[in-house]
Parts: C-alpha cells; sequence; structure tokens
C-alpha cells in the first residue's frame, strides 16, 4: 500500500513536507518548490530534481547541519524569507496606495480645471500637514508624485479612462443622439463639443461628452461634418442608430444644405436611413437676444404640440416628469418664462421636421390618446393593444414616462419599446454645451492659452462626465506594463 501511494504522490508532482529539512526546499504558491537558500525554484516536482540542486549547489555548506540543529536552520532561513517577502508585499501596497491618491488627487484636479502646476502647490501644502500631524508617515507623502509631468500623464490616463467606459456603453446603446454647439476659445481655435445621449435596450440612458475637437482651419458646415464622422468611428456608433441632432449656433451648423444638418441629412439619405430628428435649440443666448428674426412661416404643428402639452393638465404634468426623469435642466416648457410672444416665434422657428417632431413627440408622451391615423403604420397594431390595456394605463398615469416604457412588455410592444427609447435620447437642448463652453473658458484662462488641445479634452472629458474614472483599471494596466516590460 504505502510504496503504492509514494508512487502516486511521485506522479502527482506533489511536494513532500520531507524535502523540507532534507533539501532546504519549501513549496511556492504556484505548487511549485524553491530552494531557500538560493531561491532558484524547479519546475517540475520530481524529488530527483530538488535533491539534484541541493547536492551540486548547497551539499558541501550544509551538509555540517544534521538533526534538530538542521530543522532549526532551515525553519530560520524560511522564517527569514517570510519576513522579507511581507515587506515586500506590503512595500508594494503601500507603493500602489500611494499612487492612488495621487491619481484621486489629480482627478479632484482635473475636475476643478486647475492648472498642471498646481500639483506642486498642493504636495507642499500635504508636507506641511504631515510634517506637523504624522511626521513618521511623512516618506508616504514624499512619494506621492504631484510633478506637473506626472500631473500631465495622470490626467491623460484619466481622460482614456473615460473614454473607453463611454465606448463600451456605447457598445449596448439601441439608439444615441447627438448634441452639438461651436465655440472660439481665448487661442481663438474653434472648438466644437460633441455631447452623445444613448439610450439601451432596458432604457438606461447615458449622457456623456464624447468629443471635443479642434479645429484650426475653416470650420464649414462640411469640416464640421467630418469631425462628427471621426467622432461616430471613434465610439463605434453607426448612423442607423442615429436617432436626434440637436444643434446650436451658426448657420455651418443649422442652416441649408451645407451647413452640418444638412450634410448630416445628406449622408442619411444616401445610406437610406429615414427618420431621425434634427432640433435647433432655442435656448441659445444670441437667440434670445436677437432681433428680427426673420419668420417666414407660421409653423402650426408645434403650436399645437405645445397647445397639446399646455392645453391638458395631464399631459403637461406628465411633460413636466418627463422633463424631471431625463434630468432635464428645465422643469416646464423652457420657452414659457419672462419674454413671451416674441421668443415663441422664435422658438418655432428654430425646429426643423416639424410634422415628424410633433407627431413623435406626441405619441411618446401620450400614447393612449393620440389619433392612430397620425401614427407610423408599423406601430399601428401595437398601439391598438397598448391602447386597450387598463393596467399599462393605470401605470402611464403615474407620469414616470421612461419608467413606464421600461415595463411594457416585451414580446408585446417590441416596436412601440424601441420607438420610445429612441425618443428618450433626444437632446432637448444645448444646454450641456453652454454648461461645458462656461468650463472651458475658465480652464483656458488666459494663463493657460498654450493647453493643447489633447490635455483640453481630457481635461473636459473629466470634469463633464458622469462615470467616474476607474483608477483601480488603470493601476491593474500599470502592473501589467511593467511586467511585460
Ligand atoms: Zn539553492
Amino acid at each position: 500500500m504505502v510504496s503504492k501511494k509514494r508512487k502516486v504522490d511521485a506522479e502527482c508532482r506533489v511536494f513532500n513536507e520531507e524535502w523540507g529539512v532534507k533539501y532546504f526546499f519549501v513549496e511556492t504558491k504556484d505548487q511549485k518548490a524553491s530552494c531557500v537558500i538560493c531561491s532558484k525554484s524547479v519546475a517540475v516536482l520530481k524529488e530527483y530534481n530538488i535533491r539534484r540542486h541541493y547536492e551540486t549547489k548547497h551539499l558541501s555548506t550544509y551538509s555540517k547541519f544534521s538533526g534538530k540543529l538542521r530543522s532549526e536552520k532551515y525553519e530560520s532561513i524560511k522564517r527569514g524569507l517570510e519576513t522579507q517577502r511581507n515587506l515586500f508585499t506590503r512595500k508594494f501596497a503601500e507603493n500602489e496606495s500611494v499612487t492612488r491618491t495621487s491619481y484621486k488627487i489629480v482627478h479632484k484636479m482635473a475636475d476643478r480645471g486647475k492648472p498642471f502646476t498646481d500639483g506642486n502647490f498642493i504636495k507642499a501644502c500635504m508636507m506641511e500637514a504631515a510634517n506637523d500631524l504624522c511626521p513618521e508617515k511623512a516618506d508616504l507623502f514624499g512619494n506621492i508624485s504631484l510633478s506637473t509631468s506626472s500631473v500631465v500623464r495622470r490626467t491623460e490616463e484619466l481622460g482614456e479612462n473615460i473614454g473607453l467606459q463611454i465606448r463600451e456603453k456605447a457598445r449596448n446603446f439601441l439608439w444615441y443622439s447627438l448634441a452639438l454647439d461651436e465655440s472660439t476659445d481665448l487661442s481663438s481655435t474653434s472648438q466644437l463639443l460633441v455631447f452623445i445621449r444613448g439610450v439601451n435596450s432596458d432604457f438606461q440612458i447615458t449622457e456623456e461628452l464624447a468629443s471635443v475637437c479642434s479645429m484650426h482651419g475653416t470650420t464649414t458646415g462640411k469640416d464640421i461634418f467630418m469631425e462628427v464622422q471621426k467622432t461616430l468611428q471613434d465610439y463605434n456608433l453607426q448612423w442607423n442608430q442615429l436617432r436626434g441632432v440637436t444643434v446650436d449656433g451658426g448657420k455651418n451648423m443649422a442652416r441649408g444644405r451645407k451647413g452640418l444638418v444638412g450634410q448630416i441629412r445628406t449622408q442619411l439619405e444616401d445610406l437610406q436611413i429615414p427618420g431621425a430628428l434634427f432640433i435647433h435649440c432655442i435656448i441659445h443666448k444670441q437667440a434670445l437676444c436677437g432681433k428680427d428674426l426673420d419668420i417666414s412661416c407660421v409653423l402650426k404643428p408645434v403650436v399645437s404640440a405645445v397647445n397639446f402639452i399646455r392645453g391638458n393638465a395631464l399631459n403637461h404634468r406628465q411633460f413636466q416628469a418627463f422633463l424631471e426623469e431625463i434630468d432635464s435642466d428645465f422643469c416646464d416648457l423652457p420657452y414659457y418664462t419672462a419674454i413671451i410672444r416674441d421668443l415663441k416665434k422664435h422658438f418655432f422657428e428654430r425646429f426643423s421636421d416639424l410634422d415628424r417632431t410633433e407627431s413623435d413627440i406626441i405619441l411618446f408622451q401620450n400614447p393612449f390618446d393620440c389619433n392612430l391615423d397620425d401614427v407610423p403604420v408599423e406601430l399601428q397594431l401595437e398601439l391598438i393593444d397598448l391602447q386597450a390595456n387598463d393596467l399599462l394605463k393605470e401605470k402611464h398615469r403615474e407620469g414616470k414616462l421612461v419608467e413606464f416604457y421600461r415595463c411594457l412588455p416585451d414580446p408585446e410592444f417590441p416596436k412601440l419599446k424601441k420607438f420610445a427609447a429612441g425618443m428618450a435620447s433626444v437632446f432637448g437642448t444645448t444646454y450641456v454645451c453652454e454648461q461645458t463652453f462656461s468650463k472651458m473658458k475658465y480652464v483656458k484662462s488666459t494663463h493657460r492659452t498654450r493647453l493643447t488641445d489633447d490635455h483640453l479634452k481630457a481635461i473636459l472629458l473629466i470634469g463633464c462626465s458622469n462615470s467616474k474614472p476607474n483608477i483601480d483599471d488603470i493601476l491593474k494596466a500599470k502592473r501589467q506594463f511593467h511586467k511585460s516590460h
């Protein structure tokens, strides 16, 4: 029996405890064995290999230890190694903590738009505090790297990480919409902001700054279109998933076939993709203050959409609830403010594709109270079923629009759900762009006009993102990089 077991052990290549004192070997975590004297490890757990190592390298020195002395010698070397290893592990963990802290501080700096050189100042402040309050830890604080070059590099890495996260989410978008605006910064570079708002099949909404395109040459509609196309490629977003485009600003954006909107329209037509909504944002300050806008056509459909929302308390409440649900910066129809009639005119003027927009909004808002004849044919059957369902009608009355659509059973209402997901992706305004331009102005203040385009982009991505950079992922990638180099 015994000999048989030995044989099995040998074949299974299991470390035999006897080899410890006998050959000064120890079993390692990865189920190999290493020599406690010289740390060399053997790849195959065979007594022959282990014995040969001991006999050729250490026998002459260690043969003099025998009996109790020998086992004591073995234990003491082993303990020494463990202490060393623990020390190493602790040191490694400490280094990682210090690096993680450095990333966290750089993240805060970028989030607030602080100059890279502020890292030195922050470090100096920390050292004052550490030296006074916990001098025993001053060394650790001293290792937190906040030199200008470290801050620059980490800002880049954090920005990249945010981009990766958005890309990851974009893979699951059913639909997405764009909000775009362009503005000239302090160094006379034209900066185009591209925000994406995507909805996945669970009606989870992701709204993020996707790109800051720095345009040094001309900024025609075509130029802007090329930048948009690059951004979509970067995030692997397809044209046939595009549900809405909300723009603002000058004629290179919205006017004519040559403007950005015209360019996107042509692109969609070429690809035979129907149905994206184009919205010209109404909140632009210049538009609000602008005089004598040429209102050549009275845009009745929007009037009726507005009347629809305003004319009935439930509709109005639902619209407000919808705005709240999508985290809109408005809690009600935005134009219904102090200036009324003129602004209203401008508002109407600034919608395009009005018939579509109107009927889509009405259908999305209140699928129980819309005229079936106005609804796209492919949705009609599902709508008939929906309108006959009292339970769902009750759910709709609760007022959370996105929540209502999320709850619709997939097998019965696949097309309606897909339609609603598309509508939920549309940007109501370009307010996100306005906000980001304010931030950009601060970041690129007169002291920092030499900030590179890439760094500006990284800072804005970090500062505007709803996602937090995943620092553990960055550290992991760093570890792997060091391992392979
Ligand atoms: Zn050895």
